[in-house]
């Protein structure tokens, strides 16, 4: 037992530090619940800045959240929860941390004991088992992702200017291969385009004709969330910025650099950013519930944001949200706005009602809102209740920036690197 908890308060545990996670363990009333948060990350991840900050646009500070705050006493417990037992109420736990050798972590299993527990674990990244995407592509999950994009294009544009780097040579390492044509590999290739173009072209003008961006789906089109127009409207837009769009491409292998596709056989790359499939987590894999069997495996809740149990039953200890759950029959998006709306609604639900399980609550609803991709030169789609693209919808998108970050702090933050960026440019070519 810990000095955090009293004997009167309800213990709920929170699984995960992302957008459910964070949000949840800053919402709940503290005067009620005792709340433990487990989770390897210290930090929540601002996912929608994560392209813009891995092109420099933004200190990676700005796209992360404590989960620690002075003003809240909440318990943080860095670990891993590795499994659940929902009649004793335990969640067993390994400590998180990569130089603690896998026996030793194993040594320092523990539990811990929960009145309600909140699972929010996430997605993983899904490689499709194509043979070298673990090894050698980036990813773009979090800031950690981001800080390393960053770092290998500066590599890869000062290993271009070495004097004696043929011409082949450095249009290899300027060649950008994103990935996946969905909203996170498309705003990466926006954001390239706008580093290389804006910013790079008067940094390195050596090597002006020689960067280029090109995204690689396995559909026929690129953004299925929009509409047909929209998504032709973006694929314009981006060829425009000359970021190659290459539909119907499937890869089948991938070295340290060069990937192999069905379609055009070798291409050699500088940097290949996988920004495509999510899977589930061990954990959510090991949890003996109900599960969505259509996609990806989420674990089904009722539209409470209850547990179901293999038969169908409710528990009404256990709730889940995020990516890593779904309501029964809803097949809701895995996005930051349903996560956020579903902790927003189970913040409201445990901190009116002295019981949440007890009380007849109304069921989650969600709102949907609207959905910006930029596609870069200040030029973007828009969609949910109103359509649009152009300037505007890059207004949106970096308007957005503000929208998505909590703290005060990283508002300021963000408003001042605006301003920095537009009167000395990025900082990128001084990191
Ligand atoms: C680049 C990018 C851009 C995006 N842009 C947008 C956008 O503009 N709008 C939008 O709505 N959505 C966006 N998304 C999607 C959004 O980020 C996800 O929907 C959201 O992160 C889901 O939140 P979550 O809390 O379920 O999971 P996550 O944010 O993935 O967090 C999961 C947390 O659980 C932890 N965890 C995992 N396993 C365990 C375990 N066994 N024990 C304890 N903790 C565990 C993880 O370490 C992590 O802290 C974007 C995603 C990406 C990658």
């Amino acid at each position: 037992m810990d000095h955090h908890c009293h004997h009167h308060k309800e213990r709920v545990a929170i699984i995960g530090t992302g957008w459910a996670g964070y949000a949840l363990s800053h919402g709940l009333d503290l005067n009620k619940y005792c709340v433990i948060v487990v989770s390897p990350d210290t930090t929540s991840n601002m996912t929608p800045l994560l392209a813009s900050v891995a092109c420099g646009l933004f200190d990676f500070r700005i796209a992360q959240e404590p989960i620690r705050r002075k003003s809240r006493d909440i318990k943080y417990i860095k670990a891993c929860v590795t499994h659940i037992d929902f009649e004793e109420k335990m969640l067993g736990c390994h400590p998180a941390f990569s130089h603690l050798a896998m026996t030793e972590s194993r040594d320092r299993e523990f539990g811990v004991h929960y009145d309600k527990v909140v699972i929010a674990p996430g997605t993983i990244n899904n490689t499709f088992n194509i043979p070298g995407v673990a090894e050698h592509a980036y990813f773009l999950k979090t800031v950690r992702d981001a800080q390393a994009i960053r770092n290998r294009i500066s590599e890869m544009f000062e290993m271009a200017s070495i004097p004696a780097i043929p011409e082949d040579k450095q249009r290899q390492l300027l060649n950008v291969i994103i990935v996946g044509g969905g909203p996170t590999g498309i705003e990466m290739a926006a954001e390239l385009t706008d580093l290389f173009q804006y910013d790079y072209t008067q940094l390195y003008p050596h090597l002006r004709d020689k960067m280029r961006v090109s995204v690689h789906t396995v559909s026929h089109k690129i953004l299925s969330p929009y509409d047909a127009n929209l998504q032709e409207y973006a694929t314009q837009s981006l060829n425009r910025n000359n970021v190659w769009v290459k539909f119907d491409s499937h890869i089948t292998n991938v070295t340290a650099d060069t990937i192999e596709t069905e379609e055009e056989g070798r291409i050699g790359y500088g940097l290949l950013v996988w920004a495509t499939g999510d899977k589930s987590t061990p954990l959510v894999d090991s949890l003996d519930v109900s599960k969505s069997s259509h996609g990806m495996h989420r674990i089904l809740t009722d539209s409470r944001l209850r547990v179901l149990r293999k038969d169908n039953t409710v528990n009404t200890d256990a709730y889940a949200l995020g990516d890593a759950a779904d309501i029964d029959g809803k097949s809701l998006p895995p996005t930051a706005e349903v996560a956020l709306q579903k902790a927003d609604y189970l913040i409201h639900q445990f901190n009116t009602f002295p019981a949440p399980d007890i009380e007849p609550g109304v069921p989650f609803r969600y709102q949907q809102r609207q959905l910006v991709t930029y596609t870069g030169r200040k030029d973007g789609v828009v969609a949910g209740k109103k359509e649009y693209s152009g300037y505007g919808a890059w207004l949106s998108w970096r308007s957005g920036d503000l929208m998505w970050t909590r703290s005060w702090r990283r508002k300021i933050m963000i408003c001042m690197t605006w301003v920095l960026n537009w009167w000395g440019g990025r900082d990128i070519a001084r990191n």
